[in-house]
């Protein structure tokens, strides 16, 4: 800051000797500009009014130092102290400081050379050192302060990301870890209910069972949170080839027609007679999809039905259509449901099941396969999903 402000009182000072190296008939002040000074010939000859002109550019570059910076505290406190201050304008403050300080010196050295043309030349460039001080300490403050909080802004960002990227990456791990042991609580219990390590009673059975169905539920809360590591490091992939879609359709409701059923809850399939039924895409990811509307239809409708519909479009592509009857989403909810771990039923006995990835995990998939996803949502009607995908069909069956 003090090095702008001197800066500009060099500057000031240097538009003055610019103009006092041709006093003879020019103007000579920035009254002259204004029209209200007329030209005179001086009475000093050029090389002393160089002399003049180099001694108080070179006294200009002492002085100003020399009272701002090197009387001591009190000297430099009328700058230093100003400029560390956080205020909007004390930029503005020390530039007119600087005039004023280097201003006195300016016209005692003109009026004790006793020429009224460099002593008005001397005036004006007080002047016009105040003003380009001001200006200039206002911009590099307000340049300082900008840069300062753009830099401040960098830092914040970059630490947010690097917290974000190790979070990712203990997710994964721990995600990564989890995997095994689920594997084998699950293998396990389903030997033993086979009867593979001695017979079980019936009791045994459905305890065995309850294990299994737990350690399920697990294994996909685990795997959501794979999935959205990989997607937050990029590193999720997707593996397109040609699949039929009656097969992926009855895998999907075959999943979940037994939790459907604990509720009394029927799933009805429409598929349009003109959808193609051999596409080309990942199937396990589109799997994924339609399993985690569909399980979020069940899981937030209590009484009614859900309805998946299948459809082409006019500009090819397809859509999946999920709709329940159930709690619906409020409208001011809605935009953000598909961020991670938001959730909207917070308060009620919905939450418990689930961590917010699901719909997170649906729609970054949609996003990977060039589609979208929209929501139309009533709280107590229900809510209607959409995915768009391109329509990438194959001509012969498989
Ligand atoms: P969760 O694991 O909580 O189900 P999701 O990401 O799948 O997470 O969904 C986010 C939130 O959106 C849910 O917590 C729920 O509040 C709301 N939601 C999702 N699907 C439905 C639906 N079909 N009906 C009502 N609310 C839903």
């Amino acid at each position: 800051m003090n090095y702008w402000a001197e800066t500009a009182v060099i500057g000031g000072m240097a538009v003055r000797v610019k103009k006092m190296t041709h006093p003879t008939t020019t103007k000579s002040s920035m009254f002259d500009m204004v029209g209200r000074d007329k030209a005179r010939p001086t009475n000093l000859s050029k090389k002393t009014r160089m002399i003049v002109t180099v001694s108080a550019f070179l006294l200009y570059l002492l002085a100003f130092p020399l009272v701002v910076r090197e009387l001591g505290p009190a000297g430099s406190a009328l700058v230093i102290i100003p400029v560390s201050a956080a205020a909007r304008l004390w930029g503005l403050r020390v530039g007119v400081l600087a005039g004023v300080v280097s201003a006195p010196l300016n016209i005692l050295l003109f009026a004790a050379i006793g020429d009224p043309i460099t002593f008005r030349g001397g005036i004006s460039g007080a002047v016009t050192v105040v003003i380009l001080g001001a200006v200039v300490g206002w911009l590099s403050e307000l340049l300082e302060r900008n840069y300062a909080q753009a830099q401040e802004l960098v830092a914040a960002r970059d630490q947010a990301l690097e917290a974000n990227r190790l979070k990712s990456v203990m997710l994964s791990r721990v995600s990564h870890e989890l995997r095994t042991p689920l594997g084998a609580i699950l293998g396990y219990a389903e030997l033993l209910a086979e009867g593979t390590y001695g017979p079980v009673n019936e009791l045994q059975c459905a305890k065995l069972g309850e294990i299994m169905d737990s350690a399920y539920e697990l294994e996909v809360l685990v795997s959501d949170l794979l999935d959205m590591g990989r997607i937050e490091s990029g590193r999720l992939q997707l593996f397109p080839k040609p699949f039929a879609l009656s097969v992926l359709l009855e895998g999907v409701i075959g999943q979940t027609a037994v939790i459907a059923q604990e509720k009394n809850l029927p799933i009805t399939l429409t598929v349009q007679p003109d959808m193609p039924n051999t596409l080309v895409g990942d199937p396990v990811r589109i799997a994924q999809i339609l399993t985690n509307l569909v399980t979020n239809a069940i899981k937030y409708t209590d009484e009614g039905q859900i309805a998946i519909t299948i459809s082409p479009t006019s500009d090819k592509r397809w859509v999946m259509n999920v709709t329940d009857t159930g709690i619906g989403i409020a409208p001011e909810a809605q935009p953000y449901v598909f961020e991670p771990f938001r959730q909207v039923h917070v308060d009620d006995s919905y939450a418990r099941s689930g961590i917010g990835l699901g719909l997170s995990i649906v729609h970054e998939l949609t996003t990977l396969m060039n589609g979208s996803i929209t929501i139309s949502s009533r709280v107590g009607a229900g809510s209607s999903f959409a995915v768009t995908l391109p329509l990438d069909s194959q001509q012969e069956e498989i």
